[in-house]
């Protein structure tokens, strides 16, 4: 028997309302803040990843998806949204539009990590970007609607984590103080983080280890080797968090783990789990699209993982709603009665209302199960005197009673 791959799991019938249920608040807060969709292909050039989420990250070294096509290319599974989100701003001149521009996406993403709940090796991000525009307004935008769209899905007990990580003026003179402050405790890191002293020590501070934890806690603060501009834009992006009542915590330990962000950091988090399950992140990229070869742009983003939405979505029971399906089954016992059903099923839809249709030559009594199965409001019953009299019998599947009426009345009695 083949299964579905490590990691990967099939979303049957049963798990698409939840998912029908976020997309659409993502289009609803999508709309109401002037994001605009684009769906960028599922693998792009490996060197766009490898360039812009940075060759010592977790992502690059460990968790690609990335092969050889038959034309020799090297290709990668997308592992994140922005970076062929930025691909295609710059492809198709979009810097040309007044800036910022605004999209966002719903995107399947492709990470070679080890499953555990939450943590899948396909799974799926709604991410936006607002790309073109400095103004410290805008990243209190970008936080807002990641607050509001969680709102919208009445999820709470939730927390924002913020931070500034600088720029590449200011953050060189950080990264100095950090190595020095780790030197005294080369021995005590776990072998990760002996790693990322020497090649990438900004992910020293989100190392999940409880001794590398503690040790991070005390560590020298990006937020106190902030340039001139870099400390003027927080202090200006905090002020308007405050103006927007969002419930913000400074976190020093909050880096992120792509190498394209520059100042604004960000996280969304369950209180209780926090940084272990966190359900979205994002913050700014100053510098990734000339990176990409653009014209300097600094930019904004954040994305959130659908499933644990759902996750969160079911441990807090917020219901969602059922999908719209079938209210009515029609069964037939005969030949002429299967033809006239055939006929009036597709009548019945012509006319917009949904139908299903027995299958096969079952008894009255298996179709009547089946019709109660479905969980049908009515069933429409054909036999041979109905087809006679051109008419059918409508049996109320609650209270079992039954009505004969002329089959030419019924599409706009279901209706
Ligand atoms: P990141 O790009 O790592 O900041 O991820 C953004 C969001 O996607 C995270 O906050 C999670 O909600 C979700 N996410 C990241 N990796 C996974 C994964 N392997 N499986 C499921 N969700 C994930």
């Amino acid at each position: 028997m083949y299964r579905a791959p490590r990691g990967t799991s099939d979303i049957l019938p049963k798990e698409q309302a939840h998912r029908r249920y976020i997309e659409q608040k993502v289009a609803n807060i999508c709309q109401l803040y002037g994001y605009e969709r684009i769906d960028a292909p599922a693998f792009e050039d490996t060197q766009l990843f490898t360039r812009s989420v940075g060759e010592d990250t977790d992502i690059v070294e460990k968790q690609m998806y990335t092969f050889q096509d038959r034309s020799g290319s090297q290709i990668t599974l997308r592992p994140e949204g922005t970076a062929p989100v930025c691909r295609a701003y710059l492809e198709h001149g979009l810097h040309n539009l007044p800036q910022p521009v605004k999209l966002y996406y719903i995107a399947s993403i492709f990470r070679y990590e080890r499953p555990q709940a939450g943590r899948y090796r396909q799974h799926y991000q709604f991410g936006y970007e607002a790309i073109g525009d400095a103004d410290p307004a805008l990243d209190a935008e970008v936080i807002d609607m990641a607050w509001q769209f969680f709102e919208s899905l009445n999820l709470h007990h939730l927390s924002l984590q913020l931070n500034s990580i600088g720029c590449k003026i200011c953050r060189p003179g950080y990264l100095t103080a950090l190595k020095d402050y780790y030197a005294n405790y080369t021995h005590d890191l776990c072998s990760d983080c002996k790693t990322r002293l020497k090649r990438n020590p900004l992910r020293l501070l989100d190392c999940k280890k409880p001794l590398c934890q503690q040790i991070a806690n005390s560590a020298p603060k990006s937020i106190d080797y902030l340039c001139q501009q870099c400390d003027t834009h927080f202090n200006q992006l905090k002020r308007y968090l405050e103006l927007l009542e969002l419930p913000f915590t400074v976190n020093h330990c909050l880096v992120r783990g792509l190498d394209y962000y520059t100042r604004t950091v960000f996280e969304i988090q369950p209180e209780a789990e926090g940084a272990q399950s966190t359900l979205g992140g994002g913050g700014r990229y100053d510098d990734l699209i000339e990176e990409l070869g653009g014209k300097p742009t600094p930019a904004i983003g954040f994305a959130a993982g659908i499933e644990r939405i759902i996750l969160n979505l079911k441990k807090q029971n917020i219901p969602v709603p059922a999908l719209p399906k079938p209210q009515v089954f029609i069964a037939y016992v005969g030949n002429e009665a299967k033809d006239t059903a055939i006929k009036l099923t597709s009548t019945l839809r012509k006319n917009g209302i949904g139908i299903i249709e027995a299958a096969g030559s079952k008894s009255l009594k298996a179709q009547l199960r089946q019709a109660n199965t479905l969980g049908v409001h009515h069933t429409v019953i054909i036999g041979d005197e109905e087809v006679k009299a051109s008419t059918v019998i409508l049996r109320d599947m609650t209270t079992a009673q039954q009505q004969t009426i002329p089959a030419a009345q019924l599409p706009g009695l279901l209706k």
